[in-house]
């Protein structure tokens, strides 16, 4: 008994195999889509495994049902369910239904093909041979609108796609290769290794590319949770969580700092009275002109955070204290040049507190030395920026 013949799969038992994981994926996907009303291309991806198992399911019933559908349908619907996946992750991945459009002439010319190599010169081989080459090119352009896709995704699960797609269309390629130099088939079902094989992959495909596809939209939503979580809705700045996870990480178990840091302190002037004079609307659109300039003035947007109502905080890595106030002084001027909004006729400014940690400070006394110069401009009639003293921290500490 030759290797070959040893390892024997038998067609019937892998091609019921694929109809089975094609239907049951297609139904899971969709109802798992029931509740994924923002993801575009879920369904027509889950209709297309359904569309792709329909085919094998259509092959086995050669001799059963007329040739037409045992062969010319059931190679079409294959086509079909390939272009399908190509569109439904055009949708998904951010890419121009256009791209998908270029491929289309390809249902037609299996069906063409189908019929010429079933009715004209009736070849297995040749019908394979345009069965995996179609295949191949729009499993290869799947994966390429994976890999380009404008959405961002997690990087991990798209390689996973993609690579699914890509060595789905290159094992098609080795296939319509293999095909093309070996002797005619008579019977299909009986047909070698290489084609049992394609089944086997074609289950890797349906299984490998739903698992990617709710690796992916699973990233989403973390991305999505984490967005509404540490992100301000008004002003897109980091919010308050955001701030107390970072400074989580930088203190040990004493709660003390680990590294140098500065801080700026920001609480615009008068606030109540904008809200009380203009409105609330007016009030946010306040904030968010002062976020805006803060954000301007600074090259580290990651690093500012709206810490309450009124109020902002900048934290600075390894920055002396000097260009910590220099930076807070050109805050405070860009918000007083340049904060304007309709409606409102007063000119907005802020009062700011700056320090920098001493050795082996917390972070909330930090903050309260911050806050305590925060108090002192608003003391010293506001718009202004004051310099932490050191003697703060003795009373933080009290
Ligand atoms: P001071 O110059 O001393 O800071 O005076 P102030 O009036 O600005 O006083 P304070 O900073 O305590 O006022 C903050 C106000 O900000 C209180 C609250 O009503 C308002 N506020 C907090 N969050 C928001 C918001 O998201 N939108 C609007 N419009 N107002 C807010
Ligand atoms: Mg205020």
């Amino acid at each position: 008994m030759d290797t070959l013949t040893a390892f024997s799969l038998d067609m019937r038992t892998l091609n019921f195999v694929m109809i089975l994981f094609s239907v049951i994926y297609c139904i899971g996907l969709f109802l798992f889509a029931q509740t994924q009303v923002k993801t575009q291309g879920l369904r027509l991806f889950a209709l297309a495994l359904l569309v792709m198992g329909s085919g094998p399911l259509l092959i086995s019933l050669r001799g059963v049902v007329p040739d037409w559908i045992s062969i010319i349908v059931a190679n079409t619907l294959i086509a079909i369910s390939f272009h399908m996946i190509l569109h439904g992750m055009c949708q998904f991945r951010g890419v121009k239904a256009q791209f998908a459009h270029t491929f289309s002439w390809i249902v037609p010319v299996v069906l063409a093909l189908n019929l010429y190599f079933t009715y004209e010169a009736n070849s297995i081989n040749q019908r394979i041979l345009v069965s995996a080459v179609s295949i191949s090119i729009l499993a290869l352009a799947t994966a390429y609108v994976v890999i380009v896709g404008k959405h961002k995704d997690y990087q991990p699960a798209v390689w996973t796609m993609a690579a699914t797609f890509g060595s789905f269309g290159f094992f098609m390629l080795f296939r319509a290769f293999y095909t093309w130099n070996s002797v005619e088939i008579y019977h299909f079902m009986n047909a070698d290794l290489v084609h049992k094989l394609t089944f086997l992959f074609s289950i890797f495909l349906v299984v490998a590319s739903s698992f990617s596809m709710l690796w992916l939209i699973n990233m989403r939503q973390l991305d999505d949770i984490y967005a509404l979580s540490y992100f301000d809705s008004l002003t897109n700045l980091r919010n308050r969580r955001a701030l107390d996870s970072y400074t989580l990480a930088l203190t040990d178990e004493e709660e003390k700092l680990k590294c140098k840091l500065s801080i700026i302190m920001l609480d615009i002037d008068r606030f109540k009275l904008i809200n009380d004079r203009y409105g609330h609307v007016i009030g946010d659109k306040v904030i968010k002109a002062v976020a805006t300039q803060i954000k301007g003035t600074s090259n580290a947007p990651k690093a500012i955070y709206r810490f309450g109502g009124d109020e902002f905080i900048i934290v600075l890595n390894n920055q002396t204290i000097d260009f910590t106030h220099f930076l807070a002084e050109s805050m405070r001027t860009r918000v007083v040049e340049h904060v304007r909004v309709d409606g409102m006729s007063a000119k907005v400014s802020c009062s700011f507190g700056v320090a920098e940690s001493l050795c082996d400070e917390s972070w909330d006394a930090l903050v309260a030395r911050a806050d305590e110069a925060l108090y002192r401009a608003k003391q010293e009639g506001r718009n202004c920026v004051q310099i932490a003293s050191e003697r703060a921290q003795l009373i933080a500490n009290v």
